[in-house]
């Protein structure tokens, strides 16, 4: 029997890959881990490269370089990073088997065709009754619209404390 990682490295090319993104933007704001706990809980400060406007990332190409705690989404390290994914993330979704949300761009009616392929194959991987409450498109834009960049001239510990995002909508 394959293992998850094992299906999605085979299942998905890089192009691929990179069309399950919404572009939420929500994996680039800062995020807090509870040592006592390991909760991981959001903060509403976003990464400096983060284009708060379209959830897309500034410097997209060179992220590893000019961000180096930015992490790689890939099928190798999903296994540790999905925890801190938010639950509507279609990388999330495919490493715990559910379907992506109904809002997903890959089910804009415009570009279905074009993506039936890719949907195909991600029908094939999860499981229907697998699925849990995820949050609404505009829940998520709102918490987009609400992220603030990190202010370099503040202590980033006290910033990222007073904007933690309690009502957790992710
Ligand atoms: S959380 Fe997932 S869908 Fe949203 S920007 Fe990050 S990788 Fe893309
Ligand atoms: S550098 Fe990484 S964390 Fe920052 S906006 Fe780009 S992708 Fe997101």
């Amino acid at each position: 029997m394959m293992n998850k990682k094992t299906d999605l490295n085979m299942q998905f090319s890089d192009e691929e890959w990179e069309k399950l993104c919404d572009h939420c933007g929500i994996c680039c704001l800062y995020k807090i881990e509870d040592y006592h706990t390991a909760e991981y809980l959001y903060t509403r400060i976003a990464c400096p490269f983060l284009d708060i406007e379209s959830g897309n990332c500034k410097s997209y190409l060179e992220r590893f370089q000019k961000m180096p705690t930015c992490a790689k989404i890939s099928a190798d390290t999903l296994e540790i990073s999905y925890i801190w994914m938010p639950r509507h993330c279609a990388y999330r979704c495919l490493y715990e088997k559910r379907p992506l949300p109904q809002w997903h761009p890959l089910f804009d009616p415009e570009d279905k065709l074009a993506n039936a392929q890719l949907l195909s194959k991600i029908t094939a991987l999860v499981i229907p009754e697998n699925h849990i409450d995820i949050c609404s498109k505009e829940q998520l834009l709102s918490l987009r619209e609400s992220a603030i960049q990190m202010n370099t001239r503040k202590k980033m510990e006290k910033q990222l404390i007073d904007h933690v995002i309690r009502d957790l909508i992710i």
